[in-house]
């Protein structure tokens, strides 16, 4: 069976059709509309045009917020609020004959990152030589916010209620700066995109850059500002990677989104921070990665879970 998966960012739907062994049939990219109505109406535009054709038997949507476990209904998204206690799983069922999934994206891009794994160590003898993948693995994806997902034993852990792996919202700084999510000192607004820009205009005193890649250019440049400002988010992030070994000692952490490119300007520093917070064996245990898949990771990841909980 085909599976088609759906990655709803705020600013861009990207969809693709899969065949049984992952591969790619077609892709398609679009500009995410703007109200409920119009996005639903955009999404079984999607799923007629490369549902049908292709053969696909169920889709899996990754969607911006808090995913309620079970149902699959939008609790709150707050980058698209128009979707704020939206059935979208059940309502795209009734509307279809196709079986459908709804998933917190991040989860989805977890998921998606994890099946792209090579195998890290020879598979057992006697089960046909299938990739052996770690057994506890953690994914960020550093962009405008931080999106994060953990998957144990092959699943995403969603914990009691759906809310589990909201990694960007722990705290790495109690004096910090204020966060969407109500709290304050989040992971996410010290090293996500907006956290280096904020730091960079404090340290220039000056509003400009407007995105975290032209203080990287800055700091390229030798801007010691520019400098400042990722060492500063790379402290941070280290912070959240101590808490996440002494939380889970995951076998894996992988590390991608657009601020994440930068490399070692901001993952030099977080290495730094870690060894020095969290005792050597721990840290060991642990490997820290650069993402694979990047931007297709959601819709890959969205299209395995659809395959992998409705069939
Ligand atoms: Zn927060």
């Amino acid at each position: 069976m085909n599976v088609l998966g759906i990655d709803i960012g705020a600013g861009t739907i990207k969809s693709a059709v899969f065949s049984a062994s992952g591969q790619t049939l077609v892709s398609a990219e679009a500009e995410t509309a703007r109200d409920y109505p119009a996005l639903k109406a955009q999404l079984l535009a999607i799923m007629a045009s490369l549902g049908k054709p292709h053969g696909v038997g169920a889709v899996g949507i990754g969607v911006p917020g808090f995913i309620a476990a079970g149902d699959g209904t939008i609790v709150r998204s707050p980058n698209m609020r128009f979707l704020d206690g939206i059935a979208l799983q059940k309502e795209l069922a009734d509307a279809t004959d196709l079986r459908v999934l709804v998933e917190n994206d991040a989860n989805a891009a977890a998921l998606g990152e994890f099946l792209a794994l090579a195998a890290p160590v020879p598979a057992p003898q006697g089960d046909g030589g299938n990739p052996v993948r770690p057994a506890s693995f953690v994914h960020l994806t550093l962009g405008s916010g931080i999106g994060s997902g953990i998957i144990l034993n092959g699943r995403i852990w969603r914990g009691a209620g759906g809310f589990a792996a909201e990694l960007g919202h722990l705290l790495v700084n109690s004096q910090g700066r204020d966060c969407g999510c109500g709290n304050r000192g989040c992971a996410e607004t010290e090293s996500s995109e907006a956290g280096i820009v904020q730091s960079y205009q404090e340290f220039a005193g000056s509003p400009y850059p407007l995105r975290s890649r032209d203080v990287f250019d800055r700091l390229q440049r030798g801007d010691e500002a520019a400098c400042r400002a990722f060492r500063r988010a790379g402290v941070f992030l280290g912070v959240l990677l101590a808490q996440i070994v002494y939380a889970l000692n995951p076998e894996l952490i992988s590390i991608g989104g657009g601020v994440a490119a930068c490399g070692d300007a901001l993952l030099g520093p977080a290495r730094e921070e870690l060894a020095r917070r969290v005792v050597a064996r721990a840290c060991a245990g642990t490997t820290i990665a650069p993402a694979r898949l990047g931007n297709d990771a959601g819709k890959a990841g969205a299209a395995a879970l659809a395959r992998q909980e409705t069939t």
